[in-house]
């Protein structure tokens, strides 16, 4: 049973501090992100990831939502985000807040020499508005 951990900053610094906990479960962790609407959430919110996977240094685990070049010795998982107009919504600004949540994704240029590019969406634009495309790592070789 897999176990998910949405990243925050109210979560990280625990979990770091806990690393032997994790390590023992590490087959389980999924580690994922939320999206955000506004910048303000996504600045209180968001921490920079790479930087995190790089503390962690667990190798094993599980990304949701997050690319692979983040933490290469993670396995991927992906989902398909965009789930639609509900039924009988009608709002075109639902519809908008909708898709900018579940589907405004951005790669960098670097990304055309990445060997997931064909597979990877990218991150979404807030974590991106947040820390930049700097966080890109394109992965050459597997
Ligand atoms: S395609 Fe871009 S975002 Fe995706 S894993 Fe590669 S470098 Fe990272």
């Amino acid at each position: 049973m897999l176990i998910q951990i949405n990243l925050s900053k109210n979560n990280a610094p625990w979990l770091l501090k806990n690393r032997n906990l994790l390590l023992k479960n590490c087959e389980n962790l999924l580690f994922s992100v939320k999206n955000y609407y506004s910048f303000k959430e996504s600045n209180e919110e968001y921490i920079n990831l790479r930087g995190f996977f790089q503390k962690l240094a667990i190798n094993r685990i599980k990304l949701l939502n997050i690319p692979k070049c983040f933490y290469p010795e993670a396995e991927i998982i992906t989902e398909d985000t965009f789930s639609g107009l509900m039924e009988n919504e009608t709002s075109i600004d639902v519809f908008v807040k909708k898709f900018f949540l579940e589907c405004y994704y951005e790669k960098s240029l670097r990304c055309k020499k990445c060997i997931y590019d064909s597979k990877c969406k990218g991150m979404h634009i807030n974590y991106l508005r947040v820390y930049g495309f700097k966080e890109f790592e394109p992965i050459i070789d597997l």
